[in-house]
């Protein structure tokens, strides 16, 4: 007779042999493994991005516990004994975990919030041994672009031993970060008296500082550059030019490579990807639905004078691009003249105007552009008088000319063209409408920060107060465990890309006279009565959408007050447009 403590004794005889040493062996790594993966990399990843981690978890423990439950049961379950049994326990206890390991990216990775470079890659050893990899080279500054010249010949990496080395690692390092933070262009220019050089990262169309080099480390990392660009290393002075394309992992990058001699020294500018930079349909330039109707209105109709007004930088080249793609290039005679092609137009023909040749006239060249019957013509600068009249005196009814102009606003691009043509008649004539721009950087998604807005802060932006009841402010930083950590998305800037706010007014006979009479007070008026709205209002709306803050549109829109009393400031250009 048994007493109930010896039938416990029994039992757990039984769960001894169950644990025997190798049956163990075979049990524990590969739920160590699985604990560890969902411990350390996706439960990090769901907090990074925001992803239901509670639920995650209990999903991943329930998984777990099932894949334990079956390991032990099922082989009695089914009537199998021995090591067969084991096994065929062991097995499917692998299967759940393996099951449970492949669900979490394959549901997470289609989640819109998660970037496409933080996707969870499944390939976890080579992707670990890629990570370590990349660590051992950062230590030991080891070259990790792929750099090809102009030509497409590849640059050779120096021997690890060669005092070229440390010089090709470090011209990487300034480029890899660049990539890293998404600047869109990395300048190294002369800092201070001493001879010392700044690194400037621009980003989201903001500058962010960067290291300081000392001279001797930044001439050889310029020279550097400029061999790779293929430029003529003999010329410190005039502007060279050269288009490489770096490759890092599966990245293919194309920057154009810019220097310049001056009194102080060489200066090196890298636009990187600068096709993409400019490559925008009309839907995602950041237009309000009203304004995309008006400027579709704007380039059906027929011949005249529309100006694209913005200042450097403000993406003018962009939204000139995408609206001469609203024009059908194979249908239309579509043309442009630029001083240079930042994308190709598919069917159009792209006039590029060389300002450092000899006997050049932009004037002339437009002239003879728009002598050979164009439908569309898109003018990239207006410089002179010269070229403001042959525009004039086009066959406006029929040719459509969009001028692109340097002026914060739409009242500033129609005082400046005024001012150009010399006189207000001849200047409203044909003049069928003005676009105007600004970039304001966009919040990131993955960290921006919800708070209720003061209504003493909602009277003073002039926002209805009873309906914005939560605005957005950047953030930089996300919580891991309930640690703080830099936000993967942005690098801790708290924005991530911009957006354009835009100022599109066409104009009738109404406001033709208004210019004609250089009446701005009256113009403006009627803009407003047909409720087109000004860059200040299409900023505050996007910061009620929560897209963007409200330092931001203040920090874009900031002085605006001021400048319709004075006229448009000309600002010096930049390495960018
Ligand atoms: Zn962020």
């Amino acid at each position: 007779m048994m007493t109930p403590l010896e039938s416990l004794g029994g039992m757990l005889g039984a769960g001894v042999v169950l644990v025997s040493w190798w049956k163990a062996l075979l049990f524990i790594p590969p739920f160590l493994a699985w604990a560890r993966l969902i411990s350390t990399v996706y439960d990090k990843h769901a907090a990074r991005f925001h992803l239901a981690r509670e639920k995650w978890n209990l999903g991943h423990m329930v998984a777990g516990t099932v894949a334990l439950l079956v390991g032990m049961f099922l082989p009695a379950l089914i009537g199998l004994e021995g090591i067969v049994g084991f096994l065929v326990g062991w097995v499917a206890m692998l299967l759940i975990l393996f099951g449970d390991i492949a669900w979490y990216p394959a549901v997470a990775n289609k989640d819109p919030r998660v970037p496409e470079e933080f996707r969870v890659r499944l390939n976890l050893d080579s992707f670990k041994a890629a990570r370590e990899q990349k660590a051992a080279a950062k230590l030991a500054g080891t070259a990790e672009l792929a750099i090809l010249k102009p030509n497409k010949k590849l640059v050779t990496v120096p021997q690890s031993d060669a005092p070229e080395y440390p010089v090709r690692v470090a011209a990487e390092q300034l480029v890899i970060k660049a990539m890293e933070i998404r600047a869109s262009h990395l300048d190294v220019l002369p800092a201070s008296r001493d001879g010392a050089y700044g690194v400037r990262y621009l980003v989201d169309g903001v500058a962010q500082p960067g290291e300081t080099l000392a001279p001797q480390d930044a001439g050889p990392i310029i020279e550097f550059w400029r061999g790779a660009a293929g430029m003529d290393l003999a010329d410190r002075r005039k502007q060279q030019t050269g288009l490489i394309t770096i490759k890092k992992d599966d990245l293919d990058t194309k920057a154009k490579v810019t220097a310049i001699g001056g009194s102080s020294g060489l200066r090196l500018s890298m636009k990187i990807n600068p096709a993409e930079a400019v490559r925008r349909s009309a839907d995602n330039l950041g237009l309000l639905e009203p304004q995309r109707q008006a400027l579709d209105a704007i380039a059906a109709d027929r011949g005249g004078i529309v100006l694209i007004a913005a200042a450097p930088g403000q993406g003018r080249t962009t939204t000139l691009y995408s609206i001469l793609k609203m024009h059908d290039a194979y249908t239309k005679n579509v043309q442009t003249l630029e001083f240079e092609t930042e994308d190709a137009i598919e069917g159009a023909r792209q006039n590029v105007f060389d300002r450092f040749a000899e006997d050049q006239d932009f004037a002339k060249n437009l002239r003879s552009i728009l002598r050979r019957d164009p439908d569309v013509v898109g003018v990239a600068e207006v410089p002179d008088r010269d070229t403001a009249l042959e525009v004039t005196r086009g066959d406006l009814p029929n040719a459509r000319v969009y001028l692109s102009l340097r002026a914060p606003d739409a009242m500033g691009a129609v005082q400046v063209w005024a001012k150009t043509v010399g006189d207000l008649e001849t200047a409203s004539a044909n003049l069928h409408g003005v676009i105007a721009q600004r970039l304001v950087r966009t919040l990131c998604e993955n960290c921006k920060v919800a708070y209720q807005p003061s209504p003493d802060m909602l009277r003073k932006l002039g926002l209805p107060a009873g309906k914005v009841s939560q605005l957005f402010k950047k953030g930089g930083q996300v919580l891991i465990k309930n640690k703080p950590e830099v936000c993967p998305v942005c690098s801790g800037l708290g924005y991530s890309g911009q957006t354009g706010v835009f100022e599109v007014y066409p104009f009738g006979a109404e406001e033709r006279e208004m210019v004609k009479a250089g009446n701005l007070q009256g113009l403006r008026a009627e803009l407003r009565k047909k409720k087109h709205v000004t860059i200040q209002q299409a900023a505050l709306r996007k910061a009620v959408e929560g897209l963007t803050s409200i330092e931001e549109v203040l920090r874009v829109t900031a002085g605006d007050d001021a400048k319709k009393k004075s006229p448009p400031k000309q600002e010096p250009a930049p390495s960018g447009a």
